[in-house]
């Protein structure tokens, strides 16, 4: 039994647990990997207040520091279902648990392109972490899909990294400015736009991206960046939702009483680490006044 249960170690989990730990409030939090989440997947962090540039995994040990400075230990498990009866039950791999509040910061799984043969070629040419897999295509050239903040993020890494990077946008790009002028001043970076992947060519792995427009790419990889799909589907409940993502109200909750949802699960208008830590700071705080 905990007064509260959080799911998932990323920046809005970490930070409710900061905040109710401080507030003297019993805190769980379980996570079924790493701490870290997003962060893990991002080299360089130039948009976090406080640091001029830091790694996203060093961010994370240091967030994880912080809780364990105060007590806070991070469980390793991975959440199979939670209902309510009278009060939570979260059912774990490991165990079964009963919680009054129930704080959800799950993320989300990087979106498919929905290709015929992507899962075929997953770690054979596709990948949808050039941080965990781009130094395999080393010297070679890449595509990376899509045209917002992740795509371009992704494309500066691999620059780097590879002869030529190929970034296939089916309109228009819609990453912040900074970002693109980034882009433009790379020379082996080349935006195509107005274009969509309509198919793969593979022997062993991959070896050509076919495109909407009749053009065929000659890469070794492609990297999928269009977003993600939140990680709820664990979730018992009859949860509202927009465009498959948590809608809450500006204290955090949902419209399950005592079922809080943080961070890239829960819709906004704006997925940031910073407004991740917001978020779970919230959503602590709301406990806290309803406890
Ligand atoms: P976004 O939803 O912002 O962008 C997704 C991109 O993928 C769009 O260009 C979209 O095109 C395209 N897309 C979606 N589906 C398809 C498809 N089936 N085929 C081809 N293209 C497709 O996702 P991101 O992951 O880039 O960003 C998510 C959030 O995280 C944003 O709020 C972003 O600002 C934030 N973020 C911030 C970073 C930073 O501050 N450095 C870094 C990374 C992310 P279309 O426009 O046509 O829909």
């Amino acid at each position: 039994m905990a007064k509260c249960v959080i799911i998932g170690a990323g920046p809005a989990g970490m930070s409710a647990a900061l905040y109710l730990k401080r507030a003297g409030i019993d805190v769980l939090l379980i996570e079924k990997d790493v701490p870290g989440g997003e962060m893990l997947k991002t080299n360089k962090i130039e948009n976090y207040l406080g640091f001029m540039e830091i790694d996203g995994g060093e961010l994370a040990l240091k967030m994880s520091a912080q809780l364990k400075n105060l007590g806070i230990s991070i469980v390793k498990d991975k959440v199979l279902k939670v209902s309510k009866e009278d009060k939570f039950k979260i059912e774990t791999e490991k165990e079964h648990l009963v919680a009054d509040y129930v704080i959800v910061a799950t993320g989300r799984v990087p979106r498919k392109l929905g290709l015929e043969d992507e899962d075929k070629l997953l770690n054979r040419g596709i990948s949808y972490c050039a941080v965990c897999d781009g130094a395999f295509y080393r010297n070679l050239d890449v595509a990376v899909i899509g045209g917002g903040d992740s795509a371009l993020t992704e494309a500066l890494y691999l620059a780097d990294l590879c002869h030529k990077v190929y970034v296939v946008v089916r309109k228009d790009l819609r990453a912040s400015d900074v970002l693109k002028s980034r882009i433009k001043a790379k020379d082996n970076i080349i935006i195509l736009k107005n274009v969509e992947v309509v198919g793969l060519d593979y022997n062993d792995s991959l070896s050509q991206v076919r495109l909407s427009d009749g053009e065929k790419l000659s890469v070794s990889g492609m990297f999928i960046a269009i977003g993600g799909v939140p990680i709820l589907d664990f979730l018992d409940f009859d949860l509202e939702t927009v465009n498959g993502y948590i809608k809450t109200n500006e204290r955090m909750e949902s419209n399950v009483k005592g079922l809080y949802a943080v961070g890239d699960v829960r819709y906004k208008d704006f997925y940031q680490i910073i407004t991740a830590a917001s978020d779970g700071a919230i959503a602590a705080l709301s406990i806290r006044e309803d406890v």
